[in-house]
């Protein structure tokens, strides 16, 4: 009886001891992928997260009039023309797509 206890309190460690090591090696490894992902996450990257405040590449994406490159409406030129906004990714662009 009490090799048995023995053996699945062994098992218990090891099944334990093997759970640890694949948090550390999917930290260390895969980790970094998932929190780059998850960029809406708050305070894992605080460096970066400052950065993508800086340049807004989140939100809505919009397609440049002239060339048809996605650009977001942040930094899009928007030109209220029509009934509907067209935007543009440059000055270029809008000068070309307004021609
Ligand atoms: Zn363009």
């Amino acid at each position: 009886m009490g090799r048995i206890l023995r053996i699945i309190i062994v098992t218990i460690i090891v099944v334990f001891a093997l759970r640890a090591i694949r948090m550390i090696w999917a930290a260390l490894t895969g980790g970094g992928k998932t929190m780059a992902q998850g960029r809406g996450q708050q305070g894992a990257r605080g460096p970066s997260r400052a950065q993508a405040e800086a340049v807004p590449t989140s939100g809505v994406l919009r397609k440049c009039g002239h060339c048809g490159v996605y650009v977001s409406e942040a930094l899009a030129l928007k030109e209220a023309g029509g009934a509907e906004p067209v935007y543009y990714c440059s000055s270029e662009c809008r000068k070309l797509g307004q021609a």
